[in-house]
């Protein structure tokens, strides 16, 4: 193995390096043996994701400045990833066990899906942050931690691990997990300090107990350590400003809403899309062909060019062709709707009411 540190420079007189060549260089150079890499970034992406060394026990270590989207996505235990500065969505989405570090913010969805490893933010994080983490017990609980806040919908339908908001410098902010965070939260632990609201009635806020703390003040220290903060230990460990966020046990579990109750009380008149769209919320059968179709098509002639399209694109082959006359097989044709969609002479017309038919 070669612990070299491979320096590569993804722009070069204005020429920049694509994110194919980028990672064909880096898989090309771990083929080779090396483990160390220090990359200048132009916005590429997946750098530092699923990466194993040649004889797939040495440890690699990433450095990179000005990463593209899923810095660090499905990122392998054994991997570690620094990035000097600020990241945009989705970093270690899906990580695997790696350590990624952010030393600035993080765009949407940092951690999503993350199953493993730990992930260190030294700012903020942005929508969706923390969603749909998880936790396999055959492998290390997830963590992810954030210096600062989180925006909006963070922690939805998270199912394990734990996630540390520190709230750090954010004193002045009403919450410092955005709006409608942990909605359909069933599994993990959120410790937040400062202050929060709006968050689902699937979870709840309960003070910490001695496991907690302990839990918080170990992980406290290698986060900062790894971040270069370690100067804020003392002002984050004041326990009292801290706080859990669980999922309600089953036993504590409010009654649930009925359906209709939901409909009367809770739902938008006529559906999500109601205000724009008139439906009659008649459900129709599965297409079917003849009378049963919902839609049929009828062919005009006036401006049809012989041009064959509709002809060779129906699916189902219903289209009849006779002496420069075209029709539908009743018997064949469900209503798609595709002769209409390709014919370019708009001869073909889908009458929808089949009362209009008979
Ligand atoms: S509606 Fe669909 S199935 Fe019927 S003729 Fe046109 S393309 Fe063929
Ligand atoms: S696609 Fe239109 S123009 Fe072409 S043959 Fe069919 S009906 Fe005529």
């Amino acid at each position: 193995m070669n612990n070299e540190t491979v320096k590569i420079q993804t722009l070069n007189n204005n020429n920049r390096m694509s994110t194919q060549e980028l990672l064909q260089l880096i898989t090309q150079k771990l083929e080779e043996g090396y483990t160390n890499f220090e990359i200048d970034g132009c916005g590429q992406h997946n750098i530092g994701g699923s990466s194993w060394s040649k004889d797939r026990k040495s440890e690699l270590l990433f450095k990179i400045k000005n990463p593209g989207q899923r810095a660090g996505a499905m990122a392998l235990k054994g991997t570690k990833i620094v990035i000097d500065g600020s990241a945009p969505a989705d970093v270690g989405w899906l990580n695997s066990g790696a350590t990624i570090i952010v030393k600035g913010d993080c765009g949407d969805t940092a951690a999503h899906c993350a199953a493993g490893g730990k992930i260190y933010v030294s700012g903020r994080v942005g929508t969706r942050s923390g969603a749909l983490m998880k936790h396999d017990p055959k492998f290390e609980v997830p963590e992810f931690w954030v210096l600062k806040n989180t925006g909006s919908f963070g922690f939805e339908f998270m199912g394990g691990g734990i996630a540390v908001v520190c709230g750090w410098d954010c004193e002045n902010i009403s919450s410092v997990l955005g709006s409608r965070s942990c909605v359909g939260m069933v599994g993990g632990t959120i410790y937040v300090r400062g202050n929060f609201n709006d968050i689902a009635s699937c979870v709840e806020v309960k003070p910490l107990d001695d496991n907690d703390i302990n839990f918080l003040k170990s992980g406290l220290v290698k986060f900062l350590n790894e971040i270069d903060k370690s100067e804020l230990f003392d002002k984050l460990t004041n326990f009292t400003e801290w706080k859990k966020i669980v999922p309600v046990s089953s036993g504590n579990k409010k009654e649930r809403m009925s359906v209709s109750e939901f409909r009367k009380n809770n739902w938008i008149e006529n559906g999500i899309f109601g205000d724009f769209i008139n439906d009659d919320f008649t459900v129709y059968p599965m297409p079917s062909t003849g009378a049963g179709r919902i839609h049929i098509p009828k062919w005009n002639k006036e401006n049809c060019i012989d041009c064959k399209i509709c002809f060779n694109n129906c699916p189902q082959n219903a289209i009849e062709y006779e002496n420069k006359i075209y029709h539908s097989a009743d018997d064949k044709c469900i209503g798609c709707g595709i002769c209409e969609a390709v014919c370019p002479k708009k001869c073909w017309e889908i009458i929808s009411d089949r009362k209009e038919i008979s």
